[in-house]
Formats: structure tokens, C-alpha cells, sequence
């Protein structure tokens, strides 16, 4: 199914998620959790996409973004001629927050080094955030509402070595849904993805 090189991603892969169950990483939400969520998709692929947290459906499937924001995100994904295996789909915290509250700081703070391990193993062109939170992450003083379709570049270290990451902030699929003019720039936003992949 996979070439060798994906084999050894996906082993790659493997071993991070079971050092995370291993090392009790964030264990107060591994308790209220069902499961570790912690990514889906193809370990080759070009474009990663990045959200807050899993919600009720994510934490009970294991997988991101199976809810409606994700049947939106899917549907995107087709939009530019994609599949969602073609993808790699993760969050920047790994366990449901109870009552979907927000992520705490302390949480994202948690689960970072992991973020850039699966960044490191997949090496993807594109990291596309989704969401303010996810896009803060990774740019600081992100403006959602300015940034949102901007392809930003940012020095990272990735295994001891500094890497040039690819940003591109976009609205969440969940609030898109819910509001039509959000809903409409995410959709345009999407649009642009096949010529900032190009471009890469
Ligand atoms: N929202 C997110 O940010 N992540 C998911 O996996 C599902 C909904």
C-alpha cells in the first residue's frame, strides 16, 4: 500500500504516538479521554493539516476531524481535486478536553514537541492551521481575520537542524460553518491552495 520510505514514516510515526501514551503526556486529559487522537492520513503527504483539539466524535473514532467541521474539511479537501488519505490530518493537543473547553496553555505547551516530530518524520510542503488557536501556535501574533490565506514562512528546529516552515493560516472549518462570510473566505482560501503548492 505504502512505498518503503512511507513504511518507515508510518513506523516513525507509531513510535511517537506510543511515547506519548508512554510518557502519561497530559494524563488529567488522557483520563477524561476515551482515547489518544493523534493524526490520520498519509505520512507522505505534501500538506498537513492542523486544528485545536478533538471533539465528542474525534475522541470516540480516534481519528480528527470525522464531525461535521470535518465532513466540511473533507469536502474542501475534494474541492482542490485531493483525497483525505492523500492528507495528513493531526491537532495541536492530542486528548478531547472535557466539555470541549478550550485547550490550556499548558496543553498545547505539552503536546508541541510532538506537533514537530510528526512535522519532522512527514516533511510536508504545506502546514495548513485551522483555527486561531492552531494558527497562534505557530505565529504568534496572528490576526486571524488579516492572516487568514496568507502564506507565511517561519524558521523552526527540527531534529537539531533550523527548517523553514510553510504556513498557511485558515479560518476553522466549525466557526466557517456557522458563519457565511467566514464560511465563504475559507472556501476561497481553499481555492488557493493548488497555486501556493505550485509555488513552493
Ligand atoms: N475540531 C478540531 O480542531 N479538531 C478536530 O479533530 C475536530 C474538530
Amino acid at each position: 500500500m505504502f512505498n518503503d520510505q512511507a513504511v518507515g514514516k508510518q513506523a516513525r510515526l507509531d513510535q511517537i504516538k506510543a511515547d506519548i501514551l508512554q510518557k502519561h503526556i497530559c494524563l488529567d486529559l488522557a483520563k477524561t479521554a476515551t482515547q489518544l487522537v493523534f493524526g490520520d492520513g498519509s505520512p507522505d503527504a505534501e500538506i498537513i493539516f492542523i486544528g485545536e483539539a478533538p471533539g465528542k466524535k474525534e475522541d470516540e473514532t480516534g481519528i480528527p476531524f470525522v464531525g461535521a467541521a470535518g465532513k466540511f474539511l473533507d469536502e474542501m479537501i475534494n474541492s482542490i481535486n485531493l483525497k483525505r488519505k492523500d492528507v495528513y490530518i493531526t491537532n495541536i493537543v492530542k486528548y478531547r478536553p472535557p466539555d470541549n473547553r478550550d485547550p490550556l496553555p499548558e496543553e498545547k505547551k505539552a503536546f508541541w514537541p510532538y506537533l514537530l516530530k510528526q512535522i519532522a518524520i512527514i516533511k510536508p510542503k504545506l502546514i495548513i492551521t485551522l483555527g486561531r488557536h492552531s494558527g497562534a501556535a505557530f505565529i504568534s501574533d496572528l490576526h486571524i481575520s488579516r492572516d487568514h490565506g496568507r502564506v507565511i514562512r517561519l524558521p523552526v528546529v527540527l531534529e537539531n537542524k533550523e527548517t523553514k516552515l510553510t504556513i498557511l493560516p485558515l479560518y476553522h472549518p466549525a466557526a466557517a460553518l456557522y458563519n457565511g462570510s467566514q464560511r465563504q473566505m475559507l472556501i476561497d482560501d481553499f481555492a488557493k491552495i493548488p497555486i501556493i503548492l505550485e509555488k513552493i
